[in-house]
C-alpha cells in the first residue's frame, strides 16, 4: 500500500484477557482472532503487560502479528480517563515501576472498598482476599462479579448501582497518576499513546477539546477514533478531535468477555477519511508481520 495507508480492518488494537478483567486467557484470544479473520492483535490489560509474551507467542504461531499493550488508568482534573499504551518494551523499567505503583494503589483501594462493605453487613474483605488471590490487575469488575455470584447482588450491574459506584457506600476514590505520568511512561517505554474511548468521559465539547490539547502536549500521539459501541455520531465526532489536534486515530472492540453481543472482538466501524491510522506509528507492526524473529 502506498500514499495515506488505510486502516487494516483486520487489526485490533484495544482487547483484555484474564490478566485484568477479561476472561479469556492470552493464547485463547488469540486463537479467537484468529477465527475472527484478523490478521494483528494488540493486547492491552489494565495496568499490566503480564500477558503479553504469552499473546505474543500464540499470535506467532498463528501467523499474526502482536502489539504489546496496557491500558494505563489515570486522572485528569480529578476525572479517571484512560491511556492505551502500544508497541511497549517490557522491560523498560520506569514502564514496569509505574505499572507496580498503579497496582498497589488498586490493591489499597480494594482493601479499603472490603472494610466498607464489611461495615455495611457484607462479607467485604473476604470477597475482596478472593479477588487478590486471582489473576490478574484486579477492578471492581472483579469484586462485582464475585459479589453477584454469591447472590449479594442481581447482577454486575446491579453491584455497581448499589454499592461500588461513585457516590455509593463501598465507593473510594481512585488516586490514579496523572495523564502526564501515564503518557510519560508509555513514552519511555517507546510505546504510542493513545487516549481511549474519548466517548466515555463526561466531558463538554470545550473539557474535551483541553483534555486533547493537553494530552498531545504531554507526549500524546493518537485517539481511539472508532471503538466497539460508538454510533456515527461519535466516530464523527472523535475523527474532528484527532484532525483538530494532530492526532493519529485508533480503532478497536475494547473486548472483555466472549459470547456477549457487545464489544465483540474485531468489531467495529472503519476509522474515517482525513484521520491517519495509528499503526504507521508502530514501528513493530510489519517486522512482526509473517516473522519470527
Ligand atoms: P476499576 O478499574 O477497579 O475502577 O474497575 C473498573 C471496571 O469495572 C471497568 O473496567 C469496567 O469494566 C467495570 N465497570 C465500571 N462501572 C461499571 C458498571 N456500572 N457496570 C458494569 N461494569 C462496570
Ligand atoms: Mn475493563
Ligand atoms: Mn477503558
Ligand atoms: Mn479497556
Amino acid at each position: 500500500m502506498d500514499g495515506e495507508a488505510q486502516p487494516d480492518p483486520r487489526v485490533d488494537l484495544h482487547v483484555h484477557s484474564l490478566h485484568s478483567d477479561g476472561t479469556l486467557a492470552p493464547a485463547a484470544l488469540a486463537q479467537l482472532a484468529l477465527e475472527r479473520g484478523l490478521s494483528l492483535l494488540a493486547l492491552t490489560d489494565h495496568d499490566t503487560t503480564a500477558g503479553c509474551d504469552e499473546a505474543e507467542a500464540a499470535c506467532r504461531a498463528r501467523g499474526m502479528a502482536f502489539v504489546a499493550g496496557a491500558e494505563f488508568t489515570t486522572l485528569w482534573r480529578e476525572l479517571e480517563v484512560h491511556v492505551v499504551g502500544l508497541g511497549l518494551d517490557r522491560g523498560s523499567a520506569q514502564l514496569q515501576a509505574h505499572l507496580r505503583a498503579v497496582r498497589d494503589r488498586r490493591v489499597a483501594r480494594l482493601v479499603a472498598m472490603g472494610s466498607k462493605l464489611d461495615a455495611q453487613g457484607l462479607p467485604g474483605a473476604g470477597l475482596v482476599a478472593q479477588v487478590l488471590a486471582g489473576p490478574g490487575t484486579p477492578t471492581r469488575l472483579h469484586l462485582a462479579r464475585l459479589m453477584a455470584g454469591q447472590g449479594l447482588v442481581r447482577d454486575v450491574e446491579d453491584a455497581f448501582e448499589r454499592w461500588l459506584r461513585r457516590g455509593r457506600p463501598a465507593a473510594v476514590a481512585p488516586e490514579w497518576p496523572t495523564l502526564e505520568l501515564g503518557v510519560a511512561a508509555i513514552r519511555a517505554a517507546g510505546g504510542v499513546a493513545v487516549l481511549a474511548h474519548p466517548h466515555r468521559y463526561k466531558l463538554s465539547a470545550g473539557q474535551q477539546r483541553e483534555l486533547c490539547a493537553q494530552f498531545r502536549d504531554c507526549g500524546g500521539q493518537a485517539l481511539e477514533v472508532s471503538v466497539a459501541g460508538m454510533g456515527p455520531g461519535a466516530i464523527g465526532r472523535s475523527a474532528a478531535l484527532a484532525r483538530r489536534f494532530g492526532l493519529a486515530g485508533s480503532w478497536a472492540s475494547d473486548f472483555h468477555v466472549p459470547g456477549v453481543p457487545w464489544r465483540p472482538l474485531g468489531r467495529f466501524a472503519k476509522l474515517p477519511d482525513g484521520v491517519a491510522p495509528v499503526t504507521a506509528l508502530l514501528g513493530s507492526t510489519p517486522r512482526h508481520d509473517g516473522k519470527q524473529g
